[in-house]
């Protein structure tokens, strides 16, 4: 849509669909969160999950992958709707609940929504540090996705592939995660390369990013990067958020040592990493406000409420890395452009993010009015 919220823009996705090519449309968050809904749904606020998990239908696109749908039964107004899923089954969608689900369908040419099984985050696939060899990857979907759209399909096809939650760990300031959260984009962008290779006159790759978050620098005053430090970051902000609320509602008694042994084993400070003694009482400080007072117990960011003491020592153990951060938010600072393939030369210079999707229709001979 336009700024006002009134007028709808048609997207490089529609322009493929309308030349006969497929579609797939996929992320590491949720289907209807708003980077993946800007390619198939019009509508006036990012906010409106179930209109844009509905507006599926009408794209009539062939694969959407993701965690799950945020708001399935309940209007932008908060009034109880049919649940999205037997509305898309009816239009010819095969809704499919984890990895097994999609290796267990006979016709891999069908319409598709591939998702978390059920009992799996909602909001988005885990977060590539905390994943277990079972759960559904963003590289699971994107080999699906490759997969179901090139099978039985003389046409060519457009995919956008979205790792949604390097943004989200950006937000929290949290350099080990962002980095474990790109080496798993970098794995799917790895299946799109291999594609490429097998079709590299009939295939153009773009990546790049619709913004940078939170003012990443590499080096904070020191000129010696530690980001070894990082690597001893087991989980999460958000798991590590998880594992100290636990213990302070499993254990009333917990101590302060208890506290500095759980952020020793989940992020090497105390253990591997010497900290300063400003740091120490500064986490102490933290444990006796939250473990004893019951006080300033959450940090909020945009897309987490975490513990204070888990972004407290994930924020020392950035500082001793090396890592800087300076905002929890959105920056100004410039996205790389990285392209191969068939008109790949396109982007070999400084552009306006609204030139990106001219130059991909430029290179396909899609229409964008
Ligand atoms: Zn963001």
């Amino acid at each position: 849509m336009d700024s006002t919220g009134t007028v709808p823009y048609k997207s490089i996705a529609y322009a493929a669909k309308q030349k006969g090519k497929k579609v797939g449309i996929i992320t590491s968050v949720s289907i209807d969160h708003a980077t993946r809904a800007s390619f198939y749904a019009h509508q006036a606020d990012r906010d409106m999950y179930y209109e844009i998990g509905k507006e599926i239908v009408t794209s009539n696109f062939d694969f959407f992958g993701g965690s799950n749908f945020l708001k399935p039964e309940t209007t932008f107004d908060h009034k109880k709707a049919p649940s999205l899923f037997p509305i898309l089954e009816k239009a010819g969608y095969k809704v499919l609940k984890g990895k097994d689900a999609y290796a267990q369908l006979p016709n891999k040419s069908d319409k598709i929504i591939l998702m978390n099984s059920d009992g799996g985050p909602i909001d988005a696939l885990k977060y590539a540090i905390d994943q277990k060899p079972s759960d559904l990857k963003l590289a699971d979907i994107t080999s699906a996705a490759i997969t179901s759209l090139h099978q039985d399909n003389t046409n060519g096809f457009f995919l956008m592939i979205e790792g949604g939650k390097i943004d989200w760990a950006c937000h929290a300031n949290d350099a080990a995660t962002t980095i474990q959260e790109v080496l798993d984009f970098n794995t799917s962008a790895q299946l799109a390369y291999d594609f490429y290779k097998k079709f590299p006159n009939e295939t153009l790759i773009v990546v790049t990013a619709d913004h940078e978050t939170g003012g990443l620098g590499v080096g904070n005053g020191s000129s010696s990067l530690k980001t070894k430090f990082l690597s001893h970051q087991k989980i999460s902000h958000a798991e590590l958020s998880n594992a100290i609320g636990n213990l302070r509602k499993n254990n009333p008694n917990a101590t302060w040592d208890d506290l500095k042994n759980l952020i020793a084993a989940q992020t090497g400070l105390f253990s591997k990493i010497t900290i300063h003694e400003t740091d120490r009482s500064a986490l102490e400080a933290a444990y006796q406000k939250s473990f004893v007072d019951h006080q300033n117990e959450t940090a909020k960011s945009l897309y987490a409420s975490d513990d204070k003491i888990a972004a407290l020592s994930i924020s020392i153990l950035n500082r001793m890395g090396s890592i800087s951060w300076a905002s929890n938010n959105h920056s100004a600072a410039y996205a790389p452009v990285y392209a191969i393939g068939v008109g790949s030369e396109q982007f070999n210079q400084k552009m306006d993010n609204t030139d990106i999707p001219k130059k991909i229709a430029t290179a396909a001979k899609l229409s964008l009015d």
